[in-house]
């Protein structure tokens, strides 16, 4: 396989990811970070960063499961950066690869004149696709794009663009992937410019699709879902319930978008989630963990859905100035081959069950605690009040500990580190976290 020698060409680095207990020097956040915050209130759109009510620590550095902040506190970080750092924060063989590659070649004409390293990353992609069928994809930046371009898709294969989406659903914020994203406070402001051709149905309830599917305002031709949900809160649908799906799809003629955004690359002890049950995409969304910390994201699909779009003539149909940009490209091939290599999707598997086990024993005779839930290294605690999510996340900060509240409401703690963070490190900080919510 041509393509998996070309990826282990840029492991030659590869180190051992050391990741150490926190270590604080100063109040949280350190005046540092206060000083950011007043200097960054002046210069950026007050609806971006959180400044209230406390401050957030900047980053000045990271590297495994650890960051630094700007008054050189160090922290464990479970949440890998919004999910982003599977092979690690700074991952040796990451950087050497950008490095590598910024030195000989910065950008490119991505679908113009393409550097060669866009070719070596597609198949590379392709090779991964669920089930080993024949794939084809979209390279992008943002995990947005590469659901902007199956929604495309969508209406290039089969004519039409009704899609049934989930409840709890997050599939970006740009305009086409907004009008499938679920909760009010993003959709609200900007109704009036969404193209409302999405119904929404529960989450694990196959029934519930049927019905919207009637409701959709518009012939539906796809289905899009996270095979777990993230932003969403860390849920996982009922066994059984994507193959199902995946049968309702056939059934229909729907295409079956899985965005595996959030939950690909080793995230969930699989390559892909969908993979938990066997299920075959017929679009694949990827992002975050595909390049470890460089904005690089891919529409893939099977070839015979792809090969609806028309061949190119000059002017792309869908495309984006740095689609395949170069040291993007080298980043996703040098953190496909860290993940593989390492063996990190098999330790997201064996280490998640084991963190979840640990939270489960520890939290869920609380009666402020409902469940604790989760597969691989994706892990939510949902809490019986987002005050007390946002309380123990403001506690665990304090203490050294990075994670995100998830949910609607922000009631779920969101347990998501790198995949290589090493069982001790990972021990500790769940220590943490559990004394902060009892
Ligand atoms: N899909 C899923 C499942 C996500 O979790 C996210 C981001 N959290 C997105 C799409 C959008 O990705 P981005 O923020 O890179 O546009």
């Amino acid at each position: 396989m041509a393509s998996v020698t070309a990826c282990c060409r840029y492991n030659e680095s590869m180190s051992k990811f050391e990741t150490e207990a926190p270590l604080l020097k100063t109040a949280i956040p350190g005046p540092q970070s206060l000083e950011l915050a007043r200097r960054l209130a002046q210069v950026e759109s007050r609806n971006i960063t959180c400044l209230e009510p406390t401050a957030p620590i900047f980053w000045e550095r990271a590297r495994a499961a650890n960051v630094w902040d700007v008054d050189g506190n160090r922290f464990v970080d479970l949440g890998a950066g919004f999910g982003v750092a599977n092979a690690g924060h700074a991952n040796p063989a990451v950087v050497a690869a950008v490095q590598k590659q910024s030195q000989e070649l910065l950008h490119a004409m991505g679908d113009v004149h393409p550097p060669a390293v866009k070719v070596e990353l597609l198949e590379v992609l392709c090779s991964l696709y669920p089930g080993g069928v024949p794939a084809k994809g979209v390279l992008s930046s943002s995990g947005s794009d590469a659901v902007e371009t199956a929604l495309k898709t969508v209406r290039m294969a089969s004519g039409r663009s009704g899609v049934v989406a989930f409840e709890g659903a997050y599939h970006g914020l740009s305009f086409g992937a907004l009008d499938t994203t679920w909760r009010p406070e993003f959709r609200d402001p900007f109704l009036s410019q969404l193209a409302g051709r999405t119904a929404f149905a529960k989450f694990g309830e196959i029934e519930s699709v049927r019905r919207a599917a009637e409701a959709c305002p518009q012939p539906v031709g796809a289905v899009i879902l996270e095979p777990i949900q993230g932003r969403g809160g860390e849920c996982v649908p009922p066994v059984g319930f994507l193959r199902e799906l995946r049968q309702l799809c056939d059934e229909n003629d729907w295409l079956l978008i899985c965005d595996e955004v959030y939950t690909g690359f080793g995230r969930t002890g699989k390559w892909f989630a969908c993979e938990h049950e066997a299920v075959i995409p017929d679009l694949l969304c990827v992002a975050k963990g595909l390049a470890s910390g460089m904005p690089v994201s891919a529409c893939l699909g099977r070839t015979e859905i792809l090969d609806h779009w028309p061949a190119s003539e000059g002017e792309a149909l869908h495309t984006q100035t740095f689609l395949g940009h170069p040291p993007g490209c080298a980043a996703a091939l040098a953190s496909i081959a860290a993940i593989r290599d390492d063996g990190l999707v098999e330790r997201s598997a064996k280490n998640g069950a084991i963190a979840l086990e640990k939270l489960r024993s520890a939290l869920e005779g609380s009666p402020q605690i409902i469940e604790v839930r989760g597969v691989g290294l994706m892990i939510g605690i949902e809490c019986n009040s987002s005050e007390l999510a946002y309380s123990a996340f403001s506690e665990a900060l304090q203490r050294g500990v990075i994670l995100l509240p998830s949910g609607d409401g922000g009631q779920v703690l969101s347990i998501t580190p790198p995949l290589c963070i090493s069982r001790e490190i990972l021990d500790l900080a769940l220590d943490i976290l559990i004394e902060c919510l009892l």
